[in-house]
């Protein structure tokens, strides 16, 4: 017999392993030495009322065991496969290389940066304020944007494929099985690196290549198909296919592909502020308790969405218990980004609070074609840059004087290593974008009683949470518009925001590839 069962538990009671699988016994009816096999499927917390829940459904297996699973993964040796460079090894390359493989051809993975290992030193230079290097950095070299991250796996865009076999991918690869579990997966800026790693030696391991410090400067093209690429060293890369998978921050991609005549479209995206709180008052808002979080529940989390004067204006990858980090990706500018250990333990909890820009909100950039809104998004981080500190010194203001309109003179304590600097942010914002910003926070404080405190930091700017720009894809086979062979893949692409659903769209990228080179499984 098997049975599913959903327990409500308070944090207390769930934190006890052995009375939770007592409970889901009784309530399935067996007693719990009868049970052969007893796995927890799922975990959530309602924290909707007072009283928090956790919820957790529970399969039990009565005289009889689970069928074994076998790994719906198969990574085979592909050298002497056909090749298919594949530009860059963020979620959304890596996924399509090792979907590749299964398919049984041959990746050739070309990434500007460098290993995570290397990446790492590069990071540590880049927080002591002592230097950016533009090809490895917290967006670009080995796993792209998402290696120093939060981790969080969420996608909306489930119905454009299979989210359980990313989970699969990544556990595969390392990743703890809690990933499975979890309502809101996420797997930690600690942990990452290794599983990266483990995707790059399979990759390696199966005969394809994975080559870093080599950054794509243009395609190579005849007859209205794509043969290869070109790397910066001059060399040449040749390939039956090409995917294109560089993320939203290679601005010198987008301009090589719009040099070339490769059709470009500008898109609606999203820019803002990061704000930070100290994570105690973040629990003691959302769990509706002075007390906080106490000692069973993790550190919470929130969501915000409202519409102001005809924008979205939204919360966008919160981080609870991480830190604000830099994550520009050339000299002169400033944008931040925010990452969490997997035990989300650090004493901030941040967020990105963020605007819809679209085309025609962007005046006289919009006249500059397809790449107007990289030129704005560049002048946002320009105008951030100058009201910053030295180097990466951050320009910040106390949330309460940035909603209504006032110079900080204290500013709170901060995660972001490099340092803040006070700023009148609310003054040399675009208005479009402050004034929405302003009124916004003002909504979510009503959601959230005390959301809007000078104990908490808007930190400038988060500009980077999408594309401004689309490679244009035929939505049957996934090739670009007007160039055969070539698979534009992944945020940078336009069709994806966030690592699983770059991961997601990876894979089918990769299955759309062996459908043009005639070899479909
Ligand atoms: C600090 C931070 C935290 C984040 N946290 C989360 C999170 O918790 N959850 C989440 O879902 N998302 C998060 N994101 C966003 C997420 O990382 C991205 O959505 C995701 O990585 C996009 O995947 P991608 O493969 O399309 O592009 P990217 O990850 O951007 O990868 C593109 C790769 O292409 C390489 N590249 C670029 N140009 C070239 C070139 N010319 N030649 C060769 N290689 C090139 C880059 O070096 C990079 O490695 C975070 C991003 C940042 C920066």
């Amino acid at each position: 017999m098997y049975k599913e069962i959903l327990l409500r538990l308070t944090p207390e009671e769930a934190h006890d392993e052995e009375r939770c699988r007592r409970a889901a016994a009784a309530a399935a009816g067996v007693d719990v030495a009868d049970v052969n096999v007893m796995r927890l499927l799922r975990r959530s917390i309602d924290a909707r009322k007072r009283q928090i829940f956790v919820q957790l459904q529970y399969g039990i297996w009565v005289g009889e065991e689970p069928a074994v699973q076998a790994s719906p993964l198969r990574y085979g040796p592909v050298d002497g496969g056909r090749r298919v460079v594949v530009v860059g090894a963020g979620p959304g390359g890596l996924f399509a290389a090792l979907r590749l493989i299964e398919l049984g051809l041959c990746p050739v993975v070309l990434e500007r940066g460098k290993d995570v290992s290397a990446r790492k030193r590069d990071l540590a230079t880049l927080c002591r304020n002592q230097g950016l290097d533009p090809d490895s950095n917290y967006a670009f070299g080995e796993g792209g944007a998402g290696t120093f991250s939060d981790g969080k796996l969420f996608t909306r865009s489930t119905k454009r494929g299979d989210f359980g076999k990313v989970l699969d991918v990544f556990c595969h690869h390392g990743a703890s099985e809690q990933i499975r579990i979890d309502a809101h997966p996420h797997i930690g800026t600690d942990k990452l690196p290794a599983v990266i790693r483990a995707m790059r030696q399979t990759i390696l391991d199966c005969g394809g290549e994975v080559r870093f410090g080599a950054r794509v400067t243009g395609l190579l093209l005849a007859d209205g198909a794509v043969r290869g690429v070109t790397l910066a060293d001059g060399s040449r890369v040749d390939g039956s296919a090409v995917v294109l998978a560089t993320g939203h921050s290679a601005r010198d991609v987008y301009r090589f592909l719009d040099a070339a005549g490769v059709a470009l479209e500008a898109k609606t995206w999203a820019m803002g502020v990061r704000v930070e709180h100290p994570q105690e008052l973040i629990d003691s808002i959302q769990y509706h308790s002075p007390q906080g979080r106490g000692d069973y529940l993790p550190a919470a989390t929130y969501s915000f969405v409202t519409q102001v004067d005809g924008r979205g204006v939204y919360s966008f990858c919160m981080c609870p218990g991480g830190f604000i980090v830099p994550a520009m990706t050339e000299p002169e500018q400033m944008v931040v980004n925010g990452m969490s250990p997997s035990r989300r333990n650090s004493p901030f909890a941040n967020s990105g609070i963020v605007v819809e820009v679209r085309p025609d909100d962007i005046g006289p950039y919009m006249n500059r074609g397809p790449l107007g809104g990289l030129d704005f998004q560049a002048e946002y981080e320009r105008l951030a840059y100058v009201n910053g500190g030295r180097g990466v010194v951050a320009p910040a203001q106390a949330l309460a004087d940035f909603v209504d309109g006032r110079l900080s003179f204290d500013l709170p304590e901060c995660s972001y290593v490099p340092g803040v600097v006070s700023s009148p942010m609310h003054f040399w914002m675009p208005e479009h974008i402050g004034s929405r910003l302003r009124r916004g926070f003002a909504d979510f404080d009503r959601q959230a009683h005390g959301f809007v405190t000078n104990e908490a930091l808007v930190v400038g700017v988060e500009s980077r949470t999408s594309s401004p720009v689309r490679i244009p894809r035929r939505p049957d086979t996934l090739q670009h518009i007007g160039v055969a062979g070539l698979f534009p893949c992944g945020e940078g692409a336009g069709y994806a925001g966030g690592i699983a659903s770059s991961a997601i769209d990876g894979e089918r990228c990769a299955d759309m590839v062996a459908h043009y080179l005639g070899c479909a499984r």
